[in-house]
């Protein structure tokens, strides 16, 4: 479609901004006068619009010379211009004001484990990862780097594949303030993980810096559903999360809700704005149910019976030592393991069933 028309139909669904790579713009290998020519035709619908350019990424994954990677291909030759790639894309994100730089290494793995020096790699990767930070940091572009977990496909194996291994990774950068994360739905779930649990620990250690939602079935090819349209419990308790997770109810998180899906093969053009449309309505729907829920003063007395507010007080009081632990008979000689067998319970069953009541509007 063409970015004009892809702009003025974002805006007339209510869209707050757009995001692209590079190459989606202007194809790869493009002169600097096509690339300037389609520039200045997204700029024009940006400002006829008032639609924005939150975030934009760069393509190391299509053309054919990113076949073992960009910052981490064996070929140094191949690095070197996955970086100057980059750079050029930084321009043209401070350029269009976005704030996030996204990025998906998506070749950057192995099918062969003898193929792949992966601690080699790693060095790589953080190399080109705290080059392009300085780059920023000069040229003093508002922008932050959010990387973008996945485990596989196109490669067998994907390096950072996981929320978690991402965030070892960002620890040992020469600027960590400078990176933080951008998980996918599908991507965490593609592993058996839990999405909603990995947007928590990503908030805890405060590198949430920007979020592709969309829906995924089990563990398969990444599927791109429409958001909420593959685990739908996990949907609600992502949005329960970002929208009232955050201290006394307010949100988790102030980044822009943004969609990474892909229209069905199967729609036509109407089709593709109803998908589009269905991933805006879908968050906001499950941000009115669990609203609701957070409203029900059966659900309040079921988290008190659930104890999910205790785990928020300390194990320990202020200045306890080991010594007052051992001291205090409470904790040992009068505490009754027993009584949890066969009693004692928690109650997240009716908890649960108080969730899908709420999620499928019976209440
Ligand atoms: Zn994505
Ligand atoms: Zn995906």
């Amino acid at each position: 479609m063409d970015t004009v028309h892809v702009v003025e139909k974002l805006a007339e669904i209510g869209a707050y901004g757009m995001t692209f790579h590079d190459d989606d713009l202007f194809a790869f290998g493009s002169t600097e006068e096509q690339r300037r020519h389609e520039i200045e035709r997204l700029k024009g619908a940006l400002a006829a619009t008032g639609l924005k350019i939150p975030m934009i990424t760069t393509n190391l994954f299509s053309h054919p010379v990113f076949k073992d990677g960009g910052f981490t291909s064996n070929d140094r030759a191949v690095r070197r211009f996955a970086v100057r790639k980059v750079l050029r894309n930084l321009d043209l994100a401070a350029e269009l004001g976005a704030t996030t730089f996204v990025m998906w290494g998506g070749r950057e793995g192995a099918e062969y484990d003898q193929a792949k020096d992966i601690r080699a790699a790693l060095e790589r990767y953080r190399e080109a990862v705290n080059f392009l930070g300085q780059y920023v940091l000069d040229k003093g572009y508002n922008i932050r780097f959010a990387i973008e977990p996945k485990p596989n496909e196109p490669r067998g194996d994907i390096l950072l594949p996981t929320v978690g291994h991402a965030l070892a990774f960002i620890e040992s950068l020469e600027h960590p303030e400078l990176v933080g994360l951008n998980p996918e739905v599908g991507h965490e779930q593609m592993a058996g993980l839990n999405f909603a649990a990995a947007i928590a620990q990503a908030l805890y250690h405060g590198k949430l810096y920007h979020i592709d939602l969309n829906g995924q079935r089990g563990i398969k090819y990444d599927q791109d559903l429409v958001f909420a349209h593959g685990d739908i419990y996990n949907a609600f308790a992502l949005v329960d999360l970002l929208e009232f997770g955050g201290p006394g109810g307010v949100p988790a998180y102030t980044g822009p809700r943004h969609f990474d899906y892909k229209p069905s093969r199967t729609e036509d053009e109407s089709g593709v704005w109803e998908s589009a449309k269905a991933n805006m309505a879908n968050y906001l729907i499950l941000k009115e149910r669990a609203a609701s829920f957070r409203a029900d003063p059966e659900v309040q007395e079921a988290l008190q019976a659930a104890k999910v507010d205790e785990l928020s007080v300390p194990t320990f009081g202020p200045g306890e030592s080991y010594d007052d632990i051992i001291a205090d008979r409470s904790a040992w000689e009068e505490f009754d393991p027993s009584l949890y067998y066969g009693g004692k319970g928690f109650g997240f069953v009716r908890l649960q069933q108080l969730v899908t009541e709420h999620l499928t509007g019976a209440r």
